[in-house]
C-alpha cells in the first residue's frame, strides 16, 4: 500500500505518493475510526528535536506525509528514498475533489476570521457537489475547546481539516482525537490561506528546485528566526550520514 517509512533524524515520514494519501483517506473513512494525519517537513523535525510533546504526537499520527523537498532531499543522503513531495497545501484541494466525488462531509477549522469561509467558497465552486458542513476560525486555546469539539461533532464531518499553524495544530488534534470521532483530521497551516487566496504560495519552479521556503521568507519575512533551524537541519543530516560518530 505505502512504501514504508524512512526516519529523518528521529521523525517518522511515511512513503506515500498523493495518490495512496487520498486512498488511505478512503480507507480511513470506511473504517469510520480517527485518525490523525500530519504533514512533517524539516521545521517539524527541527521543532521535535526540541519539543517531546511535538515529537510524541508526530509518533503516534496515522499518516506522516513527506511535506518538503528537504525531506526527500534528506532520504536520498541515507540512501533511502521518499518518492514523492505530499504536501498539505495540494492534499487539501485534492481531498476536496474527492469529498466531492465520494460525498464526503468536510468541516474547515482555524485561520484568520473569514478565510475558513472564503476557502470553502473557492472549494465548492470548484467541486459542486461538495459538502462542507462547518467553518469556524476559533483558537487552539482551552477555553474553546470543549465548545469547538462539541461543534464539530455536531457537524460529524468525515474530514477536518485544522489550521492553527504548527505545533499547536497538531497537539490540538491528538488532544481531541478520540473525542472528535473524526475519521481523517490533518493539520493544514497555511493551506487555507492559500486556498481562499489571502497568500500566494510559490511558483512551480520554486516549488521543484525545493525554493519554496525562499518564498514564504520574501512574502513572510518574520519567519527568518524560524527559518534559522533549516541550514541547522541541512548540517544535522549530512552529520549523520557521514560523521555518525561525532558528537
Ligand atoms: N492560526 C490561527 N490561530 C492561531 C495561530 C495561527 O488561526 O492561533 C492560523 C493562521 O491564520 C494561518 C494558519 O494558522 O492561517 C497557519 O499559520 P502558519 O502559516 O504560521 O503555519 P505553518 O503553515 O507554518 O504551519
Amino acid at each position: 500500500m505505502t512504501g514504508g517509512a524512512v526516519r529523518i533524524l528521529g521523525v517518522r515520514v511515511d512513503d506515500v505518493t498523493t495518490a495512496e494519501t487520498l486512498d488511505l483517506f478512503r480507507r480511513y473513512i470506511a473504517a469510520g475510526r480517527p485518525h490523525q494525519v500530519v504533514t512533517v517537513n524539516p521545521e517539524f523535525v527541527m521543532a521535535a528535536r526540541r519539543d517531546a510533546a511535538f515529537a510524541r504526537v508526530l509518533e503516534a499520527a496515522d499518516l506522516a506525509l513527506p511535506d518538503g523537498q528537504g525531506l526527500l532531499w534528506a532520504a536520498r543522503v541515507q540512501g533511502r528514498a521518499l518518492r514523492e513531495r505530499v504536501c498539505g497545501s495540494d492534499i487539501v484541494p485534492a481531498a476536496a475533489a474527492l469529498a466531492a466525488r465520494e460525498g464526503f462531509r468536510l468541516f474547515l477549522l482555524g485561520a484568520a476570521p473569514g478565510v475558513a469561509e472564503r476557502a470553502a467558497a473557492v472549494l465548492t465552486a470548484d467541486n459542486p457537489s461538495l459538502q462542507v458542513v462547518g467553518t469556524y476560525a476559533g483558537s487552539p486555546s482551552m477555553e474553546e475547546e470543549d465548545t469547538i469539539v462539541a461543534m464539530v461533532r455536531a457537524a460529524a464531518p468525515d474530514l477536518l481539516f485544522v489550521a492553527y499553524g504548527a505545533p499547536r495544530q497538531d497537539l490540538w488534534i491528538h488532544r481531541n482525537l478520540e473525542r472528535l470521532g473524526v475519521p481523517v483530521c490533518m493539520g493544514v497551516g497555511g493551506s487555507l490561506d492559500f486556498v481562499a487566496g489571502v497568500a500566494v504560495r510559490a511558483p512551480r519552479w520554486a516549488r521543484r528546485w525545493g525554493l519554496e521556503w525562499l518564498h514564504r521568507l520574501v512574502q513572510e519575512p518574520w519567519r527568518w528566526r524560524r527559518m534559522l533551524s533549516l541550514p541547522h537541519y541541512a548540517g544535522l543530516v549530512l552529520r549523520a550520514r557521514y560523521l555518525p560518530n561525532v558528537r
